[in-house]
């Protein structure tokens, strides 16, 4: 089948790469000329473990190519994808859907044959048929069907999730466009990934339920830490003894910074917006929204206490500037909160993450950008791990700790121990939802 995808952001591009990959034939087309200049040239506009290798397998076989031009990427496409970012509104969290609106304005001027269009983007309730209206002003005459199929792979592990999915959503209202989906979908369907087929509006609700359920999840966990933190509970025996209850699930029981990321913040707000619209205020929603800005106010709090109660004038290793590891992605970090309050304050801040620099750069000026942990830590008063990368799992403490001014550790991932500390010669050791060790 012929496919036509608007937008290689992470969503796009990894989509139109896995889709060509289960053999079809696919364009992908962006407004943006440097990253379709990349990606004619075979490289990768953003970092995401494995994609490279499966782009450069699919365009040797001919089933994938990138072009600027929509008319030309949409020719005799019989699904054309939108995969255009829809962040926060400013002032108000609504979806700013201005991206989606245009796509799909852009997409009926051009289009001359029956076509489902496609909303693979985060979409309030109600989009969808938006879009239909949008699209039937500006082309009264087309064939074409819209169809919601919200995205949910993980950044970091957007191959998998897209290859191996927990489920594929896909909402509809007519047969046809539900079968151009299955045929889509037909490499999923045999292999038996459960695929739920609805209406469009549940199939919109699905995705902003499932990030907020999410979300809350992992704020929840994190007010724990934070009774852990006076009680003298430990949050990881308490996740533990929690996670092994097959009705919760080990999973999003970890506490740490506060969530961030493209995704959570954006659609949180998104729901909690949908919600005063339609008079149901989502209340639970709304507390997670802010006790997550709590969260990220309370991790300065734990960073100037180990600073001895003053930032000004010291020196802060920062590990880890992603909103998680396995990615170039800074939107919403809460290293994007935390690092500037810093600096504000009078920090020096030396920052150090496999990936973050390329984004990192403009987002959080004066910071020092260093080669690795142990550059960061040079003459350093406190190193803080903000994001659990692979290469700061097992650091040399030791090496670390003498390479510092005062070695003090905040461990905002809970990756270390207060004995790991104490042994790499550490003098003092913080992290969440744990006794410190100040
Ligand atoms: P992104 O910002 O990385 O990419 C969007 C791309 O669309 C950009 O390259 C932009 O240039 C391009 N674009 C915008 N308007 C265009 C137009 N009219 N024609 C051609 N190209 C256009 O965004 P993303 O992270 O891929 O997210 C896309 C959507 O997917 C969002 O709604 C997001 O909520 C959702 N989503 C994201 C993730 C994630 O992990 N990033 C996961 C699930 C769902």
């Amino acid at each position: 089948m012929k496919i036509a995808v608007i937008g290689t952001g992470y969503v796009g591009l990894v989509s139109g790469v896995c889709f060509s990959d289960f053999g079809h034939e696919v364009t992908c087309v962006d407004k943006d000329p440097a990253k379709i200049e990349m990606l004619e040239a075979g490289k990768v506009p953003i970092f995401e473990p494995g994609l490279d290798a499966l782009l450069e397998r699919n365009v040797e076989a001919g089933r994938l190519s990138f072009t600027g031009d929509l008319a030309k990427a949409i020719e005799g496409a019989e699904a054309i994808f939108i995969a255009v970012g829809t962040p926060t509104r400013r002032g108000d969290g609504h979806a700013d859907l201005t991206y989606v609106m245009a796509a799909a304005e852009e997409i009926a001027k051009l289009a001359r044959d029956y076509v489902v269009i496609v909303t693979k983007s985060t979409v309030p309730v109600g989009t969808n048929r938006q879009v239909e209206q949008v699209v039937r002003k500006a082309n009264p005459d087309l064939d074409f069907d819209v169809a919601s199929n919200p995205e949910f792979l993980r950044e970091g592990a957007a191959i998998d999730d897209f290859m191996k999915p927990d489920r594929v959503v896909v909402g509809v209202q007519s047969d046809r466009a539900a079968e151009v989906m299955e045929e889509i979908y037909r490499p999923l369907y045999l292999r038996d990934f459960p695929i739920v087929t609805t209406d469009l509006e549940s199939a919109e609700m699905i995705k902003y339920a499932a990030n907020a359920f999410l979300a809350t999840k992992i704020t929840f966990i994190n007010e724990i830490a934070k009774l852990c933190e006076r009680t003298g509970a430990d949050i990881k025996q308490v996740s533990k003894g929690m996670g092994l209850d097959g009705r919760i699930g080990n999973k999003f029981l970890h506490a740490g910074p506060g969530y961030g990321g493209s995704c959570f913040p954006k659609d949180t707000k998104a729901l909690a917006r949908m919600g005063q619209d339609a008079a149901v205020p989502m209340q639970i929603t709304e507390a997670v929204i802010s006790v997550n800005d709590g969260v990220k106010r309370r991790m300065i709090e734990k960073i100037e206490d180990l600073c001895d109660g003053v930032l000004a004038g010291k020196t802060i290793a920062v590990l880890g500037v992603t909103f998680k590891p396995n990615t170039d992605d800074m939107r919403d970090a809460p290293s994007l909160t935390i690092v500037p309050a810093l600096i504000g304050a009078g920090a020096k801040v030396r920052v150090a993450d496999p990936q973050g620099r390329h984004e990192g750069e403009a987002l959080l000026p004066g910071v020092v950008w260093t080669e690795d942990a142990y550059d960061a830590a040079q003459n350093a008063d406190l190193l803080v791990i903000l994001t659990e990368w692979n290469e700061f799992r097992a650091l040399d403490l030791k090496r670390l700790s003498g390479a510092m001014q005062t070695p003090h550790m905040a461990d905002l991932r809970n990756i270390y121990s207060v004995e790991d500390a104490k042994q790499g010669g550490f003098t003092a050791y913080d992290s969440v939802g744990r006794r410190g060790w100040v």
